[in-house]
């Protein structure tokens, strides 16, 4: 009997240490609650095993004190565990810090006894066949120990009790399980704890081992069932899922809602979404994940459809089933963000990145068909911006996308490429030249601004694409460079792009990158040509330019100057020059030619951009010259363009002494009236003013009158262009002093001028 008993609680105690073991493996927050109770069920076996095994009484006392105490602390941890495994509000009446100083008083006098026998004591009993044990027995006072087990157990079941009442169906099962255990637990501990064989103990190990399984292990199936089925029915995504058959299983609310047949969703094709969803299922062997339009009347649902299927563990389907989810309201907030990515907000065409992207794709798949590229401004738009305000200017603009959607209407892509320049890509044989000439009349914008009517020109630029390959960027330059030739004529409206233009447009482009290092590398050379009297007699000379090439070779002024007079550049040159001169000025001053000047070349954009009048002060101070010595040419466009400034200018740099010229007289807006009031110091006329006019006779009257007039006035006259022995004298008849010209000398290097008429 013994023998059993002792295997069996052997046995119980290596299964005990294996829930033990395992109870470090669990996260779970009971972890440590539970192993505490299956270490307290174990030292209570190991105890009680001691307790049957021993021969000697001291032993057995003791083995026997520490069950109990053992049995105190099961109890409490015990209790902690109903507390927090339930995890109800009941933890609020049970002090456990009172129940642990109970426990602890409960302990120490329990220990005591093994001195005093106070509570129990033990009687050696013999049984048949030479088996003996101690029996317990008990005093009075130890009823106290089984009050206070009795207290702890109560609190265990009424917490899991309470809890199990409280908690939703499904988990009562469990709670139950382990309150009932508990109960059994008690009473076999009460019956039996007399007798030879403690039950109870056996009792421990099921608790211990049954606390650990619903902890841990036990979930209850329906429990399982029943969540799933909540969380798919309130799913945001519809879940349908079908047998092997295509038969539906199972599908949630909202798969019920997209599958509603009264009022259906369909696709283009008149497909309902559970027909397509069932025909997708029974064709494709394949998983995929879909985007789908389906409509519901007029609403759209865009639709992502992911179907799943379900295999067994020998890969054999077992069924199938569809996620679907409603991404309308993404979508669309993402194609309106793509929208506004790619296209111009103020007008709605595409914007330059959009066009050229869309441009480059269509110029590249329609390799064989001959397409052009427009481009458009607006003349002066910035005049319509800056007077009638950019509201106005918004609306041009916006008028302008109208009109050319409603007249090119068979453009393949509109752009606008920014500010008022919009691009057009177009095939050649839809393209004329009327398409664009409504606009000329203006019609569009009247009426536009209150009052205000303003006539609006577009310019139009074509390329016709011949290069394929160039960045769609470089076409619409192209497009923009015909404007640029046409820009400021009043006749014309449309200009087309040739190859002799990209030639000039290179070309000049390739002048304004070398400027700089022409500049300082000295390949601008300053040529001087001889201004004399009629016999010959040098007076001084003329500064001008000439740029020596290193790839190009000799250039003309003729040739850069208006390219850098475009963009300004040309005062660059000028101021270079300039200070040339004026070296050379100080130069001849050292060898004693002071009587010499120079004249340099002013271009009207000059007046722009420098301040002329503190250069060249701060020239003849740099250079200790009289300001005498140099001339300024000054052309009549200049002065026309601010009149009342230039004029100012123009006295206070004779004030200071320099000599001011009037250069190519005649040949601007030059009027007789102008004469009275320009104070210049010298007039310089250009024999090309007789050559161009068709009377010659009556144009060298003319000439008479302005020199007359002009010696009359005090300025002297200086005559260039002049190329042969006649010109030179009629022009001394009338009364012309100074020359310049090919007949005299041609321009010349410093070097040889100086050699020719200083040596
Ligand atoms: P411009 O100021 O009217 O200079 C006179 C031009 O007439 C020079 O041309 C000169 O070589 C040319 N010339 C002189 N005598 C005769 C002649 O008998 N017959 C003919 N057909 N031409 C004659 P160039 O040197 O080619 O200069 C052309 C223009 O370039 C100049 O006209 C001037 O406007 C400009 N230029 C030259 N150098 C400079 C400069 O340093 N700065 C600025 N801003 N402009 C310059
Ligand atoms: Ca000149
Ligand atoms: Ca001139």
């Amino acid at each position: 009997m013994k023998i059993l008993l002792a295997t069996i609680l052997t046995v119980a105690l290596v299964v005990i240490g294996i829930c033990i073991f395992k109870t470090y493996k669990e996260k779970h927050r009971l972890a440590k609650i539970v192993r505490n109770i299956l270490l307290t069920g174990l030292l209570i076996v190991l105890f009680n095993l001691v307790s049957l095994l021993t021969r000697f009484e001291p032993v057995c006392l003791v083995a026997y004190s520490a069950y109990f105490v053992a049995s105190d602390w099961l109890l409490y941890f015990l209790l902690q565990f109903s507390l927090e495994y339930i995890g109800n509000d009941f933890e609020k009446h049970v002090k456990k810090k009172y129940m642990c100083l109970l426990l602890l008083a409960d302990s120490a006098n329990i220990l005591l006894n093994n001195v005093f026998e106070h509570l129990y004591t033990l009687k050696h009993v013999s049984l048949f066949g030479g088996e003996s044990y101690y029996e317990l027995v008990v005093y009075w006072p130890f009823a106290v120990h089984y009050f206070i087990i009795l207290m702890v157990a109560a609190f265990c079941l009424i917490s899991l009790f309470y809890g199990a009442l409280k908690a939703p169906v499904f988990y009562r099962k469990k709670y139950m399980t382990i309150a009932v255990i508990m109960v059994v637990l008690i009473v076999l501990y009460f019956i039996t704890f007399k007798s030879a064989i403690d039950v109870s103990v056996i009792g421990y190990v099921i608790e211990g081992i049954c606390i650990y399984y619903c902890a841990f292990v036990y979930t209850p199936q329906r429990l399982l069932q029943k969540t799933l089925f909540q969380v798919t029915q309130d799913m945001s995504v519809a879940l349908f899922v079908m047998d092997i058959e295509g038969k539906n299983l199972y599908s949630n609310k909202y798969a019920e809602e997209l599958f509603d047949t009264e009022s259906p969703l369909v696709n283009k094709e008149g497909i309902t979404l559970e027909q397509w969803c069932r025909d997708a299922y029974m064709n494709q062997e394949e998983e995929f994940t879909k985007q789908q339009t389906f409509y519901r009347g007029d609403e759209e649902l865009i639709l992502k459809i992911q179907l799943q299927r379900m295999v067994d563990a020998h890969k054999q389907l077992q069924g199938g089933y569809f996620v679907v989810q409603d991404r309308t309201e993404e979508i669309i907030a993402l194609r309106k963000e793509r929208y506004l990515a790619t296209h111009d907000s103020l007008t709605g065409l595409y914007n330059k990145q959009r066009f050229y992207e869309k441009c480059e794709k269509y110029i590249n798949r329609h390799a064989d068909k001959e397409l052009l590229m427009i481009c458009t401004d607006i003349k002066e738009f910035k005049m319509i911006n800056d007077f009638l305000g950019t509201k106005t200017g918004d609306l041009v603009l916006q008028n302008i996308a109208i009109m050319l959607k409603e007249q090119v209407t068979k453009a393949i892509y509109y752009g606008r490429l920014g500010n008022d320049v919009f691009s057009i890509l177009m095939a050649k044989e839809d393209f004329s030249e009327a398409l664009f000439a409504k606009e000329e009349q203006g019609a569009y914008f009247s009426g536009m601004t209150r009052d205000v009517s303003f006539p609006i020109i577009n310019y139009i630029g074509v390329y016709e694409i011949t290069e394929r390959t160039l960045p769609v960027s470089v076409m619409c330059d192209r497009a923009r460079m015909a404007i640029a030739k046409i820009k400021g004529d009043y006749h014309k409206r449309i200009s087309y792009y040739d190859n002799v233009m990209r030639d000039t447009i290179l070309h000049e482009q390739e002048l304004i990158s070398d400027l700089n290092t022409a500049i300082s590398d000295g390949q601008l050379k300053m040529y001087l040509q001889p201004q004399t009297s009629v016999s010959g007699e040098l007076l001084g000379a003329e500064a001008l330019v000439r740029w020596i090439h290193p790839e190009k070779g000799f250039i003309m002024p003729g040739d850069f100057i208006p390219v850098f007079e475009k963009n300004g550049l040309i005062s660059d040159v000028d101021r270079y020059i300039w200070e040339v001169a004026c070296k050379q000025l100080r130069k001849w001053k050292e060898e004693g030619r002071e009587d010499l000047y120079i004249s340099v070349n002013i271009s009207p954009r000059d007046f722009y951009f420098l301040n002329i009048y503190q250069i060249f002060t701060e020239l003849v101070e740099k250079y200790d010259i009289a300001p005498q010595n140099i001339k300024l040419e000054i052309t009549e466009t200049a002065i026309v363009m601010d009149f009342k400034r230039q004029m100012e200018l123009i006295s206070r740099l004779r004030r200071t002494g320099f000599v001011v010229e009037m250069d190519d007289f005649g040949s601007g807006y030059s009027s007789l009236n102008m004469l009275k009031d320009i104070h210049v110091d010298v007039l310089k006329i250009d024999m090309a003013f007789l050559k161009k006019a068709e009377d010659e006779e009556r144009s060298k009257k003319i000439l008479q009158m302005i020199i007359s007039l002009s010696k009359e006035l005090g300025m002297p006259v200086i005559t260039e262009g002049v190329e042969n022995a006649e010109q030179a004298k009629f022009l001394s008849e009338m009364g012309c002093e100074m020359f310049q010209g090919y007949y005299f000398a041609k321009p010349m290097t410093v070097e040889e001028f100086e050699n020719r008429y200083l040596r």
